[in-house]
């Protein structure tokens, strides 16, 4: 399938564009694309994530097409997938993107004065208010027990997801027999949507549904949407379906699984919609996987040392790595000796790192970001505490790893985990710097444990 192409040329226009002008606009670039007519545009911050832009036509008569970029990291970032673009009467517009670069918008509007509006749509009940770091501790001095979510999945430094785009055969024959050598879980982002009339794609995922649909009930490997067949969409019944569709076709592969799943894209589609992403997104529950992920294509060079370069600087921050490859083996975009060089470098890191689906991390990190502890009751012989986590259960179900800090003078073999209803939920010890913890997994549910010192 064709690559993902960057568009860089057209990021190196904006170095022609007066810096006050950026400033001005919290870092939103508005400008006319391709143009260099009598009309004009110019834009106003009216409020955090609301921006006016005004149309000046002068003596033009084709469309314009206006081009804004919001700022996507840093503290000026806007809310991309929360975007919409509305007319002064308030009418949604068609707004076209790049699949991987959703806070880049290209809007087409008539030569005629007028006000259209860029915002950001607030999620309907507002955010959810989150439990701050404090409130994921609880030190209790009676037992002299402190208890903490531990960061990663089993106190592990950093996460790695390694993800393969396209659905191509390689996957199948390459990537997952290798990945089982070496015991990783990858993720699988497919396009299983069936040959279009016309579409001058052959979907990878159809001349092979038998050995896809066994790789899911083997269940090793996760699934994730890379639409339906990779070519973007025009309106917004379009790309419902080629997101839509990618998801039905996922969860039919993995029965009885969670419906949460990560979602791409793609590089090199365009996707013209009135609708924000976000409205996808929570219809078909959805996440944005399309950022901060290192490509390993071989061409791009250097791969592997630049690969174990990146892990390093994720292990010593604590954060989660992602890298993704297209096709795997000799003549593919990533040879065989590359990938597994690759798998070499992560498993060196193995016993630091958690190498993850894109959901099961993305679960770990909201459920822990939604969750708390709260101590119930404590004594010398227990301490009782309320683990209270606000993620849906039915999507979010990647278990959190709880840890207990002990004082050294108590022997850890004296300490037992209960559950409301009295079973015991087993304990593991591992060293820690100047000492050693005690971790335990619990479901990512509201519920309550008591630790217990036998004799
Ligand atoms: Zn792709």
């Amino acid at each position: 399938m064709k690559q993902f192409q960057c568009i860089a040329c057209a990021a190196s226009l904006l170095a022609v564009l007066p810096v006050m002008h950026a400033a001005d606009l919290g870092g939103v670039i508005v400008r006319l694309d391709g143009y260099d007519g009598p009309a004009s545009v110019s834009a106003q911050l009216v409020e955090p994530f609301k921006m006016q832009i005004t149309v000046n036509p002068a003596n033009e008569t084709k469309s314009l097409a206006i081009r804004v970029e919001l700022p996507n990291s840093g503290s000026r970032a806007w809310p991309a997938a929360d975007v919409e673009v509305r007319d002064a009467q308030g009418r949604a517009l068609m707004v076209r993107r790049a699949g991987i670069e959703w806070s880049k918008l290209l809007i087409s509007v008539p030569a005629v004065a007028g006000n259209y509006f860029v915002q950001a749509v607030h999620p309907a009940g507002g955010k959810p208010s989150l439990p701050s770091e404090k409130e994921r501790v609880l030190a209790d001095d009676t037992t002299g027990l402190r208890l903490g979510i531990a960061k990663w999945h089993d106190g592990r430094k950093a996460a790695l997801s390694i993800r393969f785009d396209d659905s191509h055969p390689t996957h199948l024959t390459k990537a997952m027999p290798i990945l089982r050598e070496y015991g990783f879980r990858g993720t699988f982002m497919i396009n299983p949507g069936a040959s279009e009339p016309g579409g001058r794609r052959r979907s990878g995922f159809e001349a092979h549904q038998a050995e896809w649909q066994a790789a899911a009930r083997q269940g090793d490997h996760e699934f994730a949407n890379h639409s339906a067949h990779h070519r973007g969409a025009v309106g917004d019944d379009d790309m419902e379906a080629e997101i839509g569709e990618a998801a039905q076709a996922i969860w039919k592969l993995t029965p009885g699984k969670s419906k949460l799943m990560a979602l791409n894209l793609g590089g090199g589609t365009r996707w013209e919609t009135t609708r924000t992403l976000r409205y996808y997104l929570e219809k078909y529950h959805q996440f944005d996987a399309s950022q901060n992920s290192t490509g390993m294509d071989d061409s791009y060079g250097n791969r592997v040392a630049n690969f174990r370069r990146i892990l390093e600087q994720h292990l010593s921050r604590g954060l989660w790595c992602r890298i993704h490859y297209h096709c795997i083996g000799d003549g593919g975009a990533s040879s065989e000796a590359n990938f597994r060089a690759a798998l070499d470098v992560a498993k060196e890191h193995q016993s630091k790192l958690w190498i993850a689906g894109m959901a099961d991390i993305h679960k770990y990190q909201s459920e822990r970001s939604a969750s708390k502890l709260k101590l119930q009751q404590s004594d010398s012989k227990r301490l009782t505490f309320e683990f209270i986590c606000q993620t849906d259960a039915a999507l979010f179900d990647q278990p959190l790893t709880l840890e207990v800090t002990h004082p050294q003078s108590l022997d850890a073999s004296r300490l037992k985990v209960k559950d409301a209803q009295g079973n015991v939920i087993p304990l593991r010890t591992a060293p820690v710097e100047g000492g050693s913890v005690l971790r335990f997994d619990v479901a990512p549910r509201t519920a309550v444990y008591s630790i217990e010192m036998t004799r």
